[in-house]
């Protein structure tokens, strides 16, 4: 009994809430959260009312990927407040309600399973044109549960983020299948650190010995491109990272009959804009990773 009344209080709260959209992964450190943070904040520039989720209860990156740390939920009567970094971009993640986060979370199913159903029954986010969740790895406790609390409100879909090599791909072939089995449309895969991509100016340029020690010549480098052709300063250097003969995320897709959204290459520029709270669109700071991220969010 208590169970159906928590789902009607759940669907009360997202009768609010227009598009509900989920990012997954295979595996743990691809770029979901990144994805997912870069997302809201397109959305939020396109002057959308968005909402961020972080179930990711044992490694909530979120807040710090916002700029939100140590940030702080509040309590009013109309339920939780999100954490806010724009009026049109909320946030909501167990990261701001940990005392330390140093700490290790370490809670079993029923316990997680709890924290999700309150974040989804008890936060008042308002009007949303979207809510993206960012979920943990993998399809454990965590997606069974959201699916099972959200699926009569409807959910528009899930982005699975994976990087080029088989070891990724593999994982993603089982979140796939999750997906069909839960009655959740797929609505693309993103391709992440797809190659590296890096302004020349950005690069290190190092001699190695025959010992194997390291000479910084950089300077030199630099000194004698200002000087001879200083337009190679602007170019972007692109080299394949992981192995991705086996075709990469492209080939799967047309495998499994699920859309491609893209590739985003490895790029030190979107890295820094994450660590930094950043949104990668802002200026024109982030090589070539922001347009192919924006390629991919145009096609949502
Ligand atoms: P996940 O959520 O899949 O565990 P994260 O989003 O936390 O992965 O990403 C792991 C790390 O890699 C973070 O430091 C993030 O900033 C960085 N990262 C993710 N994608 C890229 C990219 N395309 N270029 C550079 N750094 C990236």
């Amino acid at each position: 009994k208590d169970e159906s009344l928590d789902l009607v209080a759940i669907a009360e709260r997202m009768a609010t809430v227009k598009h509900k959209i989920f990012v997954l992964s295979g595996k743990g450190g691809v770029g979901k959260s990144t994805f997912s943070a870069q997302l809201a904040f397109a959305l939020a520039a396109k002057d959308f009312q968005v909402g961020l989720l972080d179930i990711d209860i044992c490694g909530p990156s979120i807040p710090k990927m916002l700029g939100l740390e140590g940030q702080e939920i509040h309590q009013s009567n109309l339920g939780w407040s999100p954490v806010y970094v724009e009026s049109n971009l909320g946030v909501m993640s167990i990261g701001f309600m940990l005392p330390n986060p140093d700490e290790a979370v370490i809670w079993r199913g029923p316990r997680k399973n709890g924290i999700i159903k309150q974040f989804l029954k008890d936060v008042y986010w308002g009007e949303l044109d979207f809510l993206v969740v960012d979920a943990p790895p993998g399809t454990s406790d965590e997606h069974i549960s959201i699916v099972q609390f959200l699926q009569a409100t409807g959910i528009d879909g899930a982005i699975i983020v994976t990087t080029p090599q088989q070891v990724s791909l593999i994982d993603v072939r089982k979140e796939v299948s999750f997906c069909k089995k839960v009655g959740l449309q797929v609505l693309g895969i993103v391709e992440n650190m797809s190659g590296l991509s890096q302004q020349v100016s950005d690069f290190k340029f190092m001699r190695v010995t025959e010992t194997g020690e390291q000479r910084d010549v950089t300077e030199w480098v630099m000194e004698y491109m200002r000087e001879k052709a200083p337009e190679m300063l602007d170019l972007v250097a692109f080299s394949e990272v992981f192995d991705s003969s086996g075709g990469g995320a492209a080939k799967m897709c047309s495998d499994m009959g699920v859309p491609f959204l893209g590739k985003v290459p490895l790029d030190p520029r979107l890295c820094k804009a994450a660590e930094e709270g950043r949104s990668c669109f802002d200026d024109n700071k982030c090589g070539s990773s922001a347009p192919a991220l924006k390629r991919i969010i145009d096609k949502l």
